[in-house]
């Protein structure tokens, strides 16, 4: 059986290669970049790559499209992908995740969105190439990002040591600012709050003293998109609302235990003074409804007064708005001091995604797919998967990837631009902040250097990956638990039950429900895989 399907593959591949050699006889010297060769005859590898953006290894993820840069990669590696994606028809990718790893027909190599989980769990229980040796031994690009980010492979390793995928690695530190209103302060004759007590006064002034000048009380001083940037304010308090850049996450301690957020101390008091700032309305009164299009509709409204999002996204809304809005100045500022007198911005681009490559166990090249994989980590391929197509998308200029003036001045944003090259996908490569930074405006540019001159940033907590024992204990108490959090800490806000009358009750519950339990295999996988 073994030999008959070697014989197969050989004839196949014999077969292939004499058609490709006829066809290809005279330019052959396509392949001139050598050194980026991954096989000297071509190979094909089939994909699973599901993601938001695309369910599909293809432009706009149909399979029948090839982008671009896997044209180019082609041309370089010999490599082709060839799309295999299961659960082309929801946009879940967990979901397709199950489907694939039900349909037992796992293609080469399996890519995308949030496939972390699944390759930890799986990996080691054979589904997946553990990747540690084939990269020591096949990827030196990838290995030399390895050993100078020995944390990052602690942070994507499965419960048996190894690691089973090739992560998307983003490139760039800061995330969310503090926004505020400058043209509201100038009306008002006051300066950028330092600190908590005089954020308060701000606040209290834009509620009360009427900085859009239109004789109303209309003002919605604090507004946020996503509802849960109001647990931002928590730390102004001194308290945390999340460790890493998912909302209502683990963090580690001063002590160097993992703990939530919402079952400290710290956490009952800052709240209690957060529901305070609630019903002082300084907060918006539909804070937890209000949704997605709150920044455009209160900010072109000339209602709102100050949020925190992105630098990028957030510093567009000068340009959009100044011919609506007479004076609009909405730019970042310092967080506010502490109440203990610590500046500190808790939101920061993760350099790990749980997104990117892993190879299947059904994979015959091992070796080829993972120098392959390397490739993206070369100078060429670095660049490929940022900027797209050298000549098309950008050009070097004095060493730098430079986009092309009708990239830059499209009226599609870049990143979108890119997706449909094939470039800044999910697949495991090391994003280029120059990639953002080239269509960045200068007032975030300004934000991100003053936020980046005064030492914001605290480190992150990187997850954990269980072994079998503790994924049971977690999945069993942590949804539930996370949701009695989620509906206390609303309650609390909106002024239903009083947060310090009601917390020893509070913690009893959580202990009723597992929460102990919870931190306990939180910290002995945080032990196995960091120390
Ligand atoms: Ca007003």
């Amino acid at each position: 059986m073994t030999n008959m399907r070697n014989r197969e593959d050989t004839m196949r591949k014999l077969t292939l290669t004499t058609a490709i050699l006829a066809t290809t006889a005279l330019t052959a010297p396509a392949f001139a970049d050598s050194h980026l060769k991954v096989v000297d005859k071509p190979l094909e590898l089939s994909i699973h790559m599901h993601w938001p953006r695309a369910q599909g290894y293809g432009v706009g993820g149909s399979p029948s499209e090839i982008y671009p840069v896997e044209q180019a990669a082609r041309e370089m590696t010999n490599v082709s992908l060839v799309d295999a994606t299961a659960g082309r028809n929801s946009t879940d990718s967990n979901e397709a995740m199950n489907l694939l790893i039900a349909q037992g027909n796992m293609p080469d190599i399996v890519g995308g969105h949030l496939i972390q989980q699944p390759v930890n769990q799986y990996g080691p229980e054979g589904a997946f190439v553990p990747l540690n040796d084939l990269v020591k031994e096949h990827a030196p690009h990838i290995q030399a990002f390895w050993d100078a980010n020995p944390d990052l492979v602690q942070a994507i390793s499965a419960y048996d040591g190894n690691y089973y995928y090739i992560p998307y690695l983003p490139d760039g530190k800061f995330g969310r600012a503090w926004y505020i209103r400058q043209d509201w302060l100038d009306a008002l004759g006051l300066e950028q709050p330092q600190n908590v007590d005089e954020l308060h006064a701000v606040l209290t002034a834009f509620r009360n003293d009427d900085p859009n000048g239109n004789g109303l009380k209309d003002e919605i001083p604090y507004f946020a998109r996503q509802w849960e940037e109001v647990n931002r304010l928590l730390t102004l308090w001194d308290a945390r609302s999340s460790g890493s850049d998912t909302y209502h996450d683990f963090y580690v301690n001063d002590a160097g235990s993992v703990v939530h957020p919402y079952a400290q101390d710290a956490y009952r008091d800052a709240l209690s003074n957060v529901a305070q700032w609630y019903e002082e309305g300084l907060i918006d009164p539909e804070i937890f409804t209000r949704g997605s299009s709150s920044r455009d509709y209160l900010l072109s409204e000339n209602l709102g007064g100050m949020t925190h999002d992105w630098f990028a996204s957030t510093s567009g809304y000068n340009d959009a708005l100044a011919d609506k809005v007479a004076g609009f100045n909405f730019i970042p500022f310092l967080p506010p001091a502490s109440e203990a007198g610590v500046r500190m911005e808790e939101h920061r681009r993760i350099p790990i995604k749980p997104d990117g490559w892993a190879i299947s166990y059904t994979n015959e090249n091992p070796v080829e797919t993972i120098k392959y994989f390397d490739f993206w980590f070369t100078d060429e391929g670095r660049n490929l998967a940022n900027f797209g197509v050298e000549g098309k998308t950008w050009d070097l200029v004095d060493g730098e990837p430079i986009y092309k003036p009708e990239v830059l001045n499209s009226d599609s944003p870049v990143n979108s631009q890119m997706y449909l090259e094939g470039a800044q996908i999910q697949r495991g490569y090391f994003q280029d902040y120059r990639y953002e930074w080239q269509w960045t405006s200068q007032a975030a540019r300004e934000g991100i250097e003053l936020y980046d001159a005064n030492d914001l940033l605290i480190d992150q907590f990187l997850g954990v990956s269980f072994n079998q024992d503790e994924q049971k204990v977690y999945d069993k108490y942590w949804p539930s638990l996370r949701t009695y959090m989620l509906e206390r800490q609303q309650a609390w806000i909106l002024g239903s039950g009083e947060v310090k009358a009601d917390w020893d009750d509070y913690v009893k519950t959580l202990n009723r429900m597992g929460y102990e339990d919870v931190i306990t295999v939180l910290n002995s996988a945080y032990q196995r895989q960091y120390n």
